[in-house]
């Protein structure tokens, strides 16, 4: 695979619900093995951002190119888009994994059998080479031991552990992540950023919707202020973070996190 082509590119992203228009023009650029911290209050558009990239939301208007192949998009007569081949739309679903603040699992799936549900059903992968690699993600995670059970029974930092184990069955090209540590306790986020930096350290390529902002500076490599449905500012954490140029990227630094 050609590292010149980006893993995953956006083109004048926008976004309305009803007259509210959420996403103005958003533009990313993501390369190969980049990990990109999405910033900025609450409602400025960061989870509506990251549903429109991979279609559980149908953006207005925008290209998204997942290394270099277009999605196909039709308009409707509502001035919405929506996916213009299902096959490719499926096709594309499984090179962007998705993990939710709420975690998202089956609840009436153990943790084995959640993670090995779509490399069985959608990628036809084999029970028992799914269960393999099943087991070697579980491992990584540190959630092996606890494959046998089920959701309801474990704390919430495994049940986000698990939930990031099965993004990664399906072998995803980009992971994005929303807010996968907001509905934690305090002393569980540790445990599951660390499985992160662990996968950003890999080489992942993934996009973050944080407001963990030792992550944002620590271990990403780029990051991205939303306002209101616009970029403010978008660079190196570094620069960012002890330089911000507008206005608001200082209001939104001042606070407490
Ligand atoms: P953030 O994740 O940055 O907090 P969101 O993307 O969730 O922001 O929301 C941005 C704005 O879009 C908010 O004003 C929110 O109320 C609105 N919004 C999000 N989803 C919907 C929806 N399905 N229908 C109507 N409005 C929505
Ligand atoms: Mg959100």
């Amino acid at each position: 695979m050609s590292t010149n082509i980006p893993a995953l590119q956006i083109e004048g992203m926008f976004k309305s619900f009803g007259e509210h228009e959420v996403l103005k023009g958003i533009d990313l650029t993501a390369n190969t093995g980049d990990v990109i911290s999405i910033i900025g209050s609450s409602g400025s558009g960061k989870s509506t951002f990251l549903r429109c990239i991979n279609l559980l939301e149908t953006p207005n208007a925008g290209a998204v190119h997942l290394h270099g192949e277009l999605i196909k998009m039709r308009s409707l007569k509502d001035g919405s888009q929506e996916a213009a081949d299902k096959k490719q739309l499926q096709r594309m679903r499984t090179k962007l994994a998705m993990v939710f603040q709420s975690f998202n699992l089956w609840s009436h799936l153990t943790i084995l059998e959640n993670v090995i549900e779509a490399p069985i059903h959608v990628l036809g992968v084999s029970r028992k080479e799914a269960i393999e690699r099943a087991d070697a993600l579980l491992q990584k995670v540190g959630m092996f031991e606890r494959r046998d059970y089920y959701p309801g029974h474990i704390s919430g930092g495994q049940q986000q552990r698990a939930a990031i184990a099965r993004a990664l069955a399906i072998e995803p090209e980009v992971l994005l992540f929303d807010e996968p540590t907001s509905a934690l306790d305090p002393e569980l986020v540790g445990e599951v950023l660390r499985v992160m930096t662990d996968l950003a350290e890999e080489g992942r390529t993934m996009l973050v919707v944080t407001h963990e902002m030792s992550f944002a500076k620590g271990v990403s490599n780029q990051v991205m202020f939303l306002h209101q449905g616009l970029v403010e500012e978008f660079g190196d954490p570094k620069e960012i973070f002890e330089n911000p140029k507008s206005e608001r990227m200082k209001q939104f630094l001042q606070r407490d996190f």
